[in-house]
């Protein structure tokens, strides 16, 4: 079993007490049955608070969240209890692996970062050399790829090279993509997108905000946001989705669908920039990555969210 990833994925580094968006904020933590166990080990104050920190009444255990939902653990100067006194090796499964995702095939696993972080959203999204997937791990195993899986690498690798056609504009890619996974995104005016975003479940305020921001800004004079820098950004973000999204047509058969999810998501997000640039006078790419932050928490992150905009993608 080989482990893939893009080759940006090892320079990562979570930026704890400098993140002004914390994962230790605002998000269930749930805390996995062997490291339950080993907590319950732990003694003194910390195993104290530990206990008490905990809900294990229910059906999956998880962190009680305190004022403004933050995890208990994570302490005034933004660094989380459990590492400083514990080591990184005692977190639970899920604080040590995010914002890392994972992808399963026949023959390989592959692996990312989520760009609800904002860490990786900077590494992304500012990088400037086209992204490619190396190996980072290979058993030696050479397991079989199975036909489904073999031709959705094979039809990710062709979008992928037309995501990263840079002798074209980045709209002009968008549309090849569409074309390829012979599906047209409904003719829709932002107006009616941010409707159908505003009907989604939403974790933040701040969220909400922008959606209406979007529906009452008129950006038919906001920049294009065409300059080498941005067209690289969004290739970029294109690439992150479409590494990301495909493989689920796995599971739901909606090869056209996911394509044109990724799309669309691309082009909502480049809008919201675009808002952003009339209402403060101007966007940078520490916007992109805010506002590409955003999106992927709100949306990335709830199945129903995604399938919900699958069905308004089909709807006419
Ligand atoms: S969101 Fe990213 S950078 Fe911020 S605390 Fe979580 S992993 Fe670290």
């Amino acid at each position: 079993m080989k482990l893939i990833a893009p080759d940006y994925y090892t320079k990562f580094q979570c930026i704890a007490d400098r993140c002004r968006h914390s994962c230790c904020i605002g998000w269930v933590i749930d805390v996995d049955a062997d490291t339950l166990e080993y907590y319950h080990s732990v003694e003194g104050t910390l195993g104290e608070r530990l206990k008490n920190g905990i809900d294990e009444g229910g059906e999956t255990p998880h962190f009680i969240l305190g004022e403004e939902e933050r995890c208990p653990f994570l302490n005034q100067n933004g660094l989380c209890d459990i590492i400083t006194e514990l080591g990184e090796g005692a977190l639970c499964q899920i604080c040590t692996d995010h914002p890392r995702y994972r992808n399963f095939y026949s023959d390989r696993t592959e692996i990312g970062l989520g760009l609800c972080c904002e860490a990786a959203g900077e590494l992304i999204l500012k990088r400037k050399e086209k992204t490619t997937l190396v190996v980072l791990e290979d058993d030696g195993e050479n397991e079989e790829l199975d036909v489904p899986d073999e031709s959705l690498l094979t039809w990710r690798e062709q979008l992928f090279a037309i995501a990263q056609n840079r002798n074209l504009t980045i709209e002009e890619r968008v549309v090849s993509v569409l074309n390829a996974a012979e599906f047209a995104i409904p003719a829709r005016s932002l107006v009616e997108w941010a409707d159908i975003y505003l009907e989604l479940e939403r974790l933040e305020e701040s969220w909400t905000d922008r959606l209406q921001e979007m529906k009452d800004t008129d950006i038919s004079d906001a920049p294009l946001l065409g300059t080498a820098e941005w067209e690289i950004a969004f290739e970029q973000l294109l690439v992150y989705f479409l590494y990301r999204q495909l493989p689920f047509a796995l599971d739901d058969g909606e090869y056209e669908g996911r394509a044109a999810f990724c799309v669309l998501s691309y082009r909502i997000i480049r809008d919201l920039c675009r808002v952003h640039a009339v209402l403060h006078g101007g966007v940078g790419l520490d916007d992109l990555v805010d506002l590409a932050r955003q999106y992927s928490a709100e949306i990335e992150y709830s199945d129903e969210n995604v399938e919900a905009l699958l069905d308004a993608l089909f709807e006419e």
